[in-house]
């Protein structure tokens, strides 16, 4: 399908760029002919052109399950058209957010520009000066699956083409694949939010820690920032801000190779990896010191709760994720 091949090509653009997408996290989809292609769940839509990320539901059943708040739309593996899912594999964990959505295709994606807002106390009201102009709606955090989806069901009016999801991320939404690129463009714009400047990793010093020990320097110079900037450490530390954040790094970035965390940020020197880390890890983290780079001291910061990471990394759905390679 010409459409689907459109999308594919956004979304392998929004995976390749780490201040929108990170590993897994992020999803597409387009509805059509009563199917709603949406990616797979642990797949990464950077590989959107180079494997199968889509799977295929029935759009009308899912829809009719949420409206008696079904908990089978948890995990949508019962509305999957098999007829149309050779690859095998499930729905994303945020299928619903999709199916609430009335335009045909949208884009979810874990933008690093929106969540330095959206872990704001105050972002509803900051955002309205920065989301003047368009059709948008401020979603307080929910946990993903059925908890997320009454949240928009709430909160969905008609005309409603943009979703801030609290503690989370940004939702666009257009009936043509590129109308919704345009959107994105266009929100992504208005959210950016000066980066502050970061001290480079001490090389020479990782190299030393490093030796003998499973770990390495991260890759990537902006992960670094995680341990050389002391705001983004301190607040990673103390704090869980976003889903994503606490599934893969853990409550509280570790700050000792004794710890043997996949990822660990030497404060003031830089970040190293485990070996045996998911490829998941590094982005991750880097995602964590990039938002952090655009949040200040004196910005009034909400964290999400003991109950609510509890209600994450005990949810199935997510369980099942954390089982995909990579
Ligand atoms: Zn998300």
């Amino acid at each position: 399908m010409v459409e689907l091949d459109s999308l594919r090509r956004l979304s392998a653009r929004a995976g390749s760029d780490p201040l929108l997408v990170q590993a897994a996290g992020g999803n597409t989809s387009l509805k059509s002919d009563g199917v709603m292609w949406i990616k797979a769940s642990g797949t990464w839509l950077k590989d959107a052109l180079t494997r199968d990320i889509f799977v295929a539901v029935d759009h009308a059943a899912l829809m009719q399950a949420l409206a008696r708040n079904d908990p089978a739309c948890e995990t949508c593996t019962d509305f999957v058209r098999t007829d149309l899912n050779a690859s095998g594999l499930r729905p994303s964990i945020e299928t619903t957010v999709h199916a609430l959505m009335p335009q045909r295709v949208v884009v979810h994606v874990h933008c690093v520009n929106t969540i330095a807002w959206a872990v704001r106390s105050d972002a509803a009201e900051r955002l309205s000066e920065r989301l003047a102009g368009f059709t948008w709606a401020f979603i307080p955090y929910a946990r993903p699956g059925l908890p997320l989806a009454g949240a928009i069901a709430e909160r969905l009016r008609p005309g409603v083409d943009v979703l801030v999801l609290g503690n989370h991320g940004l939702v666009v939404a257009a009936d043509t694949v590129a109308a919704a690129e345009v959107l994105l463009d266009r929100v992504v714009q208005a959210v950016e939010r000066p980066v502050r400047a970061a001290s480079p990793a001490d090389r020479d010093a990782l190299a030393k820690l490093c030796a003998g020990t499973p770990y390495r320097p991260a890759a990537d110079d902006s992960t670094h920032a995680l341990a050389t900037d002391a705001l983004a450490l301190r607040r990673g530390r103390d704090k869980v801000f976003y889903p994503d954040h606490v599934v893969f790094l853990g409550v509280g970035v570790a700050t000792s190779l004794a710890s043997r965390a996949p990822l660990v940020a030497l404060p003031g020197v830089g970040v190293v990896i485990r070996d045996d880390a998911k490829p998941a890890i590094e982005p991750m983290g880097r995602c964590l010191a990039d938002v952090m780079r655009r949040v200040k001291e004196e910005d009034p910061l909400v964290a999400l709760t003991a109950s609510d990471i509890d209600r994450l990394v005990n949810w199935d759905a997510e369980k099942y994720r954390q089982t995909l390679k990579p």
